[in-house]
């Protein structure tokens, strides 16, 4: 790959890496799960609804078909209330989606809302509207607005996915918001595992100014916001926003196309599954369908845990009967099996390596097993990101990341 920055040279892990990028298409059969988001229903239980129809504030119908019910449903971490639509499977669109718009004529608040309308979110566990975060930023202070597609936890790719498929996507995305923040540069982070996605990437930012690529360790988390900005800048606390591969494309799509996020690449993988891929999946589809769309358990394994998210970020979840939603990246499912039990530090020094905020999480370990708190925030204890990923290398299993976060938060 030319012209590219590489950040954070360091040691790296190893990642586990599921599939190339051709993504294949779950199509919803079964009905259809909507969590309102605490948003007042649009619709009633009998109403017909169409895809890109809004059931809620931000929560558009990805199928069409007719409301059955308005009741509580898991969203994967709690029961929430949610649309449950029973789909046709004709997938009729609602008028207007897909309408063209020169997104260069329309003013901020214009796109603005437009983003609002589509219900654009990130990976954020709460589902955060992208809209209103760009909202609660002053455009003079925003110095780099960020597509982090680094993706460096194991299984997942549904990132890389986005990257190389929605390259014009993802670039005009990006242009898009650096509209709403003409002061900004942009750059987007492309983990050097993914060099066709770079490659697709770049060959979409040709001739444009203002937008770079910077390349990042495969398997190495960048932690939060703040530290992706300083190690961007090379030191500096400069306003950046963050979004992802997916939400910047929605913002595209919302902005040029007139079509919410209604659908998103998900990874299916882990030691569990059948057939792991990446699938292009509506919203509000079932996991257990996804799962089925990637051949279900491998025969004559047990499954031992199912995660939302990715095997280190993301939410373990009981059943799979709960919807895949905006900010689902990946389903993860593990085979049952013995735990290596947990043994003494052998001062192998990986966690410190790998951790983003240069902590030392061993010494940090050890002060949060003393309850010597001062010992835990004159190590910056405070700075921890809970990326997880020293307890992700640790070959000792040592408890790091939920100690330290747990007395992190005890300090705080
Ligand atoms: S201490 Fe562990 S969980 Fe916290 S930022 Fe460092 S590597 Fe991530
Ligand atoms: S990675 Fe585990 S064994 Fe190695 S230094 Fe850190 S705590 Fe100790």
């Amino acid at each position: 790959m030319k012209n590219l920055r590489l950040i954070r040279e360091t040691v790296t892990p190893e990642k586990e890496y599921v599939m190339d990028y051709v993504h294949l298409i779950c199509e919803a059969a079964g009905e259809m799960v909507f969590p309102l988001n605490d948003a007042a229903p649009l619709v009633a239980p009998g109403d017909e609804v169409l895809v890109g129809q809004s059931l809620a504030e931000g929560v558009c119908c990805s199928c069409s078909g007719t409301v059955k019910a308005l009741e509580r449903r898991s969203d994967g971490s709690k029961e929430v209330l949610c649309a449950v639509v029973d789909n046709d499977r004709k997938f009729r669109t609602a008028e207007g989606i897909g309408a063209k718009c020169d997104w260069r004529e329309l003013s901020r608040s214009d796109i603005l809302e437009r983003i609002r309308l589509a219900g654009a979110v990130g990976t954020d566990p709460k589902r955060f509207p992208t809209a209103a975060k760009l909202t609660s930023l002053d455009p003079e202070d925003v110095s780099r607005v960020i597509v982090d597609g680094s993706e460096w936890e194991p299984y997942i790719s549904s990132d890389g996915d986005i990257l190389a498929t929605r390259s014009h996507g993802v670039v005009n995305g990006l242009r898009v918001l650096l509209r709403l923040f003409p002061g900004a540069e942009g750059v987007i982070l492309i983990g050097e595992d993914k060099p066709r996605a770079a490659d697709y990437i770049l060959d979409a930012i040709r001739d444009s100014g203002g937008i770079s690529v910077a390349v990042t360790r495969a398997g190495m988390p960048l932690g939060s916001e703040k530290l992706i900005g300083r190690l961007l800048s090379g030191g500096d606390d400069a306003v950046c926003v963050t979004v992802t591969p997916a939400e910047a494309n929605a913002v595209y799509e919302a902005a040029a196309l007139s079509t919410p996020f209604y659908r998103r690449v998900v990874t299916v993988a882990g030691t569990a599954v059948k057939n792991p891929g990446n699938f292009m999946v509506r919203v509000g589809t079932s996991c257990e369908e996804l799962l089925k769309a990637a051949g279900g358990v491998r025969p004559g394994v047990s499954v031992g845990k199912a995660v939302l998210g990715g095997a280190l970020s993301g939410t373990s979840v009981s059943s799979l009967d709960v919807p895949v939603q905006k900010n689902t990246g990946a389903l993860l499912l593990f085979a049952e099996e013995t735990e290596t039990p947990e043994s003494e530090c052998i001062r192998c020094g990986r966690c410190a390596k790998i951790c983003p905020a240069g902590l030392m999480p061993m010494l940090l370990l050890k002060a949060a097993e003393k309850g010597d708190l001062k010992e835990f925030s004159k190590l910056r204890g405070g700075e921890c990101v809970d990326c997880g990923a020293c307890s992700w290398v640790c070959p000792s299993k040592r408890p790091l990341a939920d100690r330290i976060s747990y007395t992190r938060r005890l300090s705080v």
